[in-house]
């Protein structure tokens, strides 16, 4: 299969598409054409990982990483992701728990896939390839975890210094050896900017290798897709109907995933998205016109976006906002009916939610018994609570307990540089910021 460039002709490889993060004339890689499925092609896939060597292997058509499918999906998908059943008083409704893996967020699947992959290209390669990525909190830590101690391979995670909060600091700066993270003396623009200006800087570019594991990357997006295909297939299995999704939404990397999964003739229902007070999708959907904006601080800062990247995927994939209201719903939630839905959830149903999946939450719960009853609903949950403790605590008042992986990561030593936003100082730590085992070192001349 061959990628395409959203903003023109350039073609790519998978492996080149995964290698390159983005296309060289600026647009982002997608899919030349859409594998389509009958639901009978998954009769015998039982297990997500069955599901999802069903669902990518057309993808990996002609890839040199073909062979490799199944150690990368196993790898994957290590953790599990559960249909947990909601107690709701009309009609059924289940949550699809996307926390359990090593950072509890969403993200570690699309880091953990995009790891093997990119582990598996740098086996071959002469030059140790640097990954870069600036985060605002929960990319960095997914990403930092998923390629912690792989040889040829080094991540420079760069976040706004003392503007995440404590948990998700340790977990941007508990891994040494491979990973350097930097506390950039600026906001997460600057920690944005500076990978740029890296990835344009033309000297730097002839002595390192660098790529970025950001969501514009395919290769965030597509395992996101085997999710849907496995518990809209376990979900039609049993009830013989098609369930419908609620999905909190930021960058637009989760819900596009969906779309496609859709589009590839899944059993899905209806799509709705949940954002926050950053409404730039809701009122294209309204409106028609893309009004992009800097992004508003609320309550799901992970879905603080003002310009989601992934609409251009979405727009050139399925159309503009006429033909996109018919195939998608987006409803905007404030902080306030996010608190209030934490407490809700809490002492009428007794589970703790993070403010991201409240959002969605709240969407499920605003809708009236008949639109509950009419559709089998799954909720999306994007984090563990225990992520968000600072705003999930005081609102049910008492503590999330941590899962266990969450638990080991915050136990370990906190190592990071901070650095002005510039250049100079980002080169010099290139050089000499890494404390590398002998056996990254080695392949890192
Ligand atoms: C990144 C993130 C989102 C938003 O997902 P997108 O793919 O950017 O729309 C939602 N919830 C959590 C917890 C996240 O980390």
């Amino acid at each position: 299969m061959k990628f395409t460039s959203t903003r023109g002709g350039e073609t790519a490889s998978l492996d080149d598409a995964l290698l390159s993060g983005i296309a060289g004339d600026g647009g982002l890689f997608i899919p030349e054409s859409l594998p389509r499925f009958g639901i009978d092609e998954f009769d015998s896939a039982a297990s997500i990982v069955e599901v999802a060597r069903v669902l990518l292997t057309p993808f990996f058509d002609q890839s040199t990483l073909a062979p490799e499918l199944d150690g990368i999906l196993s790898e994957t998908f290590c953790f599990p992701i559960p249909l947990v059943e909601l107690p709701v008083v009309a009609g059924r409704a289940h949550l699809l728990e996307l926390f359990h893996g090593p950072t509890a967020a969403f993200k570690d699947v699309g880091a953990g896939f995009l790891a093997s992959c990119l582990g598996r290209l740098q086996k071959s390669a002469d030059k140790p390839l640097t990954i870069l990525v600036a985060t605002s909190g929960d990319t960095g830590g997914a990403v930092a975890a998923a390629f912690d101690g792989r040889t040829g391979i080094r991540v420079v995670v760069l976040f706004p210094e003392g503007r995440v909060s404590a948990r998700q600091a340790r977990q941007l700066t508990c891994w040494g050896g491979n990973v350097l993270a930097l506390a950039v003396q600026g906001s997460f623009d600057d920690c944005q900017a500076l990978v740029k200006a890296v990835l344009a800087d033309k000297s730097l570019n002839k002595r390192y290798r660098f790529t970025s594991a950001n969501s514009i990357n395919i290769g965030r997006l597509l395992p996101q897709c085997t999710y849907y295909a496995h518990s809209s297939l376990a979900r039609y299995r049993e009830t013989g109907r098609m369930p419908s999704y609620i999905v909190p939404t930021g960058n637009l990397g989760n819900a596009l995933a969906l779309m496609l999964t859709r589009q590839m003739g899944l059993p899905i229902g209806e799509v709705v998205l949940a954002t926050n007070a950053n409404r730039v999708i809701p009122d294209f959907l309204r409106d028609g016109r893309w009004a992009p904006g800097p992004s508003i601080p609320t309550l799901a800062s992970a879905m603080d976006v003002g310009d989601p990247s992934n609409m251009e995927r979405l727009r050139v994939s399925f159309g503009e906002a006429v033909e996109l209201r018919g195939m998608m719903r987006a409803v905007s939630v404030s902080d306030e009916q996010i608190e209030q839905q934490i407490r809700e959830d809490y002492s009428r149903y007794g589970f703790a939610t993070c403010p991201h999946t409240a959002t969605a939450s709240v969407v499920y719960r605003q809708m009236d018994d008949h639109e509950r009853r009419a559709q089998d609903w799954i909720v999306v949950a994007t984090a563990h609570p225990a992520k968000f403790e600072q705003t999930v605590e005081p609102l049910i008042g008492g503590p999330v307990p941590l899962p266990e992986s969450l638990r080991a990561i915050l136990e370990r030593p906190s190592r990071y540089h901070s650095i002005a936003p510039d250049l100079g100082a980002f080169e010099g730590m290139l050089h000499h910021g890494f404390h590398l085992d002998v056996a990254t070192a080695a392949g890192d001349k």
